[in-house]
C-alpha cells in the first residue's frame, strides 16, 4: 500500500481522506511513477471539497499533475530511472491522480522533464503554468508580439496569472496584471508586471465596447471579467481563455469580434497533444526565471491538501502551491 488522498461517493457528495492505497487498485497503464511532487491547482481545489463534480469515478485518488521517476514501464519511450511530468488527461477526475506516492499511467501521456528543471520546478509550475504557457504559444502563433501594445493578464495573483506575468514580461510585454488583490501588487511588479490595476475595473456588466486599453491578454477568471477583456482589447487584438475562476459564463457581445476584428483563443490543458506539451515544458524552462519561480511558490505536505483546496476557491493562494510527496 502508499500513501494517497482518496475520494469516494457519499450518500450527499463526496469524501476526502489522506489514506493507504492498495497497489493492486491502481488502473491500467504501461508506466508506474514513484511521485514526487504534485501542485495545487484550482481544479484539485473542486475536487478535494467536491464542490463540483469534478471526480467522475469511485473511489478516486485526487490530483490532476505530478513529477516524478519511472518505476516500471513496458512503453518503448520510457525505462526505470526516467524523470517525467504528468499533467491532466483526466488524472484525478476520471483516472487515479497525483496526490499519491504512487502513479500508473499511458506512456502517451507523458513528458521529459527538462534538464534544468527538478521535479519540485515542475510542479510549481504545474497545470497552472502549462496552461500559462499554452496561452503564450496561442497568442505567438495568432502573431501577437511586444510592439503591438500593452497585454492584460486577469486572475494575476493566481497560478495560472503569476506564470502568465512572469512569462510576458521576460518575453518583453508591457504586462498589466489585474488583481483583487492590490495588496499583492509589490509582488506582482517584482514577478514583471509594468502595472497592477483593480479587478473591480472589469468585473462589472461589460458594454459592447469600451475605450482600447491592450492589444492581447490571458483571462482566468472568464463571466464579466471576460466580456470586460474583450471590449477593451484593440483593433485586430486576441485574447487567451483558459479560466472560469468568477463563473463559467460569458455575458458579452459580438461587437469586439465584428467591429474591431478581436480574436478570443481558447485554452485547454487536459487533452493538449502531446507535441504541444514538450514545446511548452521546453520555453517554460528557458522563458521563466527560476528565481521567479522562487518567489511563486509555496510547499505543503499531502496532509494540507484538503484544507489547501478550500482556500484556493476562496481566492486566498498567491502564486502556486506544490505538494511534496516523498
Ligand atoms: P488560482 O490560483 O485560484 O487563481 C485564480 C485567480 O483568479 C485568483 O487567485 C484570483 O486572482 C482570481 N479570482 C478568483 N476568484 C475570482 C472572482 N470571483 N472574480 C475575479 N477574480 C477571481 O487558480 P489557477 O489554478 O491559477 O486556475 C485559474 C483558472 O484557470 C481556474 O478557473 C482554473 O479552472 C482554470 N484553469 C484552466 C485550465 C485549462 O486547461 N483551460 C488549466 C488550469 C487552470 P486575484 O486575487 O489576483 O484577483
Amino acid at each position: 500500500t502508499f500513501r494517497a488522498i482518496r475520494i469516494d461517493k457519499a450518500e450527499k457528495g463526496t469524501t476526502a481522506a489522506l489514506t493507504q492505497f492498495d497497489e493492486a487498485e491502481l488502473m491500467e497503464g504501461d508506466v508506474t511513477v514513484r511521485v514526487e511532487y504534485s501542485a495545487l491547482n484550482y481544479k484539485d481545489g473542486l475536487a478535494v471539497t467536491g464542490k463540483a463534480p469534478v471526480v467522475r469515478r469511485f473511489p478516486m485518488i485526487a490530483g490532476i499533475d505530478f513529477a516524478g521517476t519511472v518505476e516500471q514501464s513496458s512503453h518503448p519511450a520510457w525505462k526505470a530511472g526516467d524523470k517525467v511530468i504528468c499533467t491532466g488527461w483526466g488524472m484525478g477526475e476520471t483516472h487515479l491522480g497525483a496526490y499519491a506516492e504512487k502513479a500508473r499511467v499511458k506512456g502517451d501521456w507523458l513528458v521529459s522533464l527538462p534538464g534544468t528543471m527538478s521535479a519540485r520546478d515542475a510542479m510549481a509550475i504545474g497545470t497552472a503554468g502549462l496552461t500559462a504557457m499554452l496561452s503564450v504559444l496561442t497568442l505567438e502563433k495568432y502573431g501577437l508580439t511586444p510592439k503591438d501594445g500593452p497585454v492584460v493578464v486577469t486572475g494575476a495573483a493566481g497560478g495560472v496569472g503569476s506564470v502568465a506575468t512572469a512569462v510576458l514580461s521576460k518575453l518583453g510585454y508591457h504586462v498589466i496584471a489585474s488583481t483583487g488583490r492590490m495588496t499583492e501588487a509589490d509582488y506582482l511588479k517584482g514577478l514583471g508586471a509594468a502595472e497592477v490595476i483593480d479587478r473591480a475595473e472589469l468585473s462589472g456588466p461589460a458594454k459592447p465596447l469600451a475605450k482600447e486599453r491592450w492589444a492581447g491578454g490571458v483571462d482566468s477568471v472568464g463571466s464579466t471579467t471576460l466580456a470586460n477583456v474583450l471590449s477593451m482589447t484593440k483593433y485586430r487584438g486576441a485574447i487567451a481563455a483558459c479560466g472560469l475562476a468568477a463563473g463559467m459564463d460569458l455575458p458579452s457581445s459580438v461587437a469586439p469580434f465584428i467591429l474591431r476584428g478581436v480574436c478570443l483563443l481558447g485554452i485547454d490543458s487536459v487533452m493538449c497533444p502531446i507535441e504541444l506539451r514538450k514545446t511548452a515544458w521546453n520555453r517554460l524552462a528557458s522563458d521563466l526565471v527560476p528565481g521567479k519561480l522562487t518567489e511563486i511558490t509555496h510547499e505543503i505536505g499531502l496532509d494540507e491538501v484538503i484544507s489547501a483546496g478550500s482556500k484556493i476557491l476562496a481566492g486566498q493562494v498567491r502564486g502556486r502551491i506544490v505538494v511534496k510527496i516523498l
